[in-house]
């Protein structure tokens, strides 16, 4: 079971150390659950030094293929592990529809990734539209198509419509797709989409619901800390 929180463009360097100080604190008992937080670049480095030492994870939300180059705004995959990072998100939504990622780039961004050594969340997931139009299957299984399964890989089902809007998946959504994205890629697959602790037991007791990728609550301690204790309890 793993539980990461994605902080997407929330958080500077000191408000990342306050966080990581106090998130310590509140785990410093947790067992049976792997943790991670997500802050944005220039806040990793914080995060993995007063992380340091204990179990909690820190990973970016994004990573080039190249390990060095021409490309402005980019990071490489060599420069995370050389800060401390463990992992890094690749294939969010946000990225998708606000920033022109495809598959393809998702595709080459995990493999460099992984084959550079960091752990990869790779996300993926349907438009309402396309739920609507009956075409989650497809979606899936094209996004799911540039992946291929191996240790450090987990796939999170993030359907577009469930993010940031609180509206969840129901369990049941949740179960078959996340049956469904397994089918394609046996790796873990964690569920992303207004997760929060009231719903997170329900979410996380599903049969093939491996973990959750947090967005919105993770970016208050209480209430990640609270969807973590969750997480041991499923
Ligand atoms: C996310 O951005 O990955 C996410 C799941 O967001 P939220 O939990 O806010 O819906």
């Amino acid at each position: 079971m793993l539980i990461a929180g994605n902080w997407k463009m929330y958080k500077g360097p000191a408000e990342t150390a306050e966080f990581c100080v106090e998130l310590r604190r509140q785990l410093a008992d947790l067992e049976g659950v792997d943790v991670a937080v997500c802050p944005p670049f220039t806040s990793l480095a914080v995060a993995v030094q007063v992380l340091a030492g204990t179990d909690i994870a820190v990973a970016a939300q994004n990573v080039h293929w190249e390990p060095e180059g021409p490309f402005t705004g980019e990071v490489s995959p060599q420069m995370l592990l050389e800060l401390g990072a463990y992992g890094a998100i690749v294939g969010h939504s946000e990225r998708r529809q606000l920033f022109g990622e495809t598959d393809e780039g998702v595709g080459k961004r995990a493999r460099a990734a992984l084959d550079a050594g960091l752990s990869v969340i790779a996300c993926v997931g349907e438009t309402e539209s396309e739920r609507e139009a009956g075409e989650t299957e497809d979606v899936l299984r094209r996004q799911v198509s540039v992946l291929e399964a191996e240790d450090n890989l987990v796939v999170a089902y993030e359907p577009v419509w469930a993010i940031g809007t609180g509206k969840n998946a129901t369990p049941e959504i949740a179960q078959e797709a996340h049956a469904f994205i397994k089918g394609l890629v046996d790796v873990p697959v964690l569920y992303g989409g207004s997760v929060k602790p009231e719903n997170a037991a329900e979410l996380l007791g599903q049969a093939d619901v491996d973990g959750a990728l947090v967005g919105g609550a993770s970016l208050d301690v209480e209430s990640f800390a609270a969807i973590c204790l969750a997480a041991t309890r499923s």
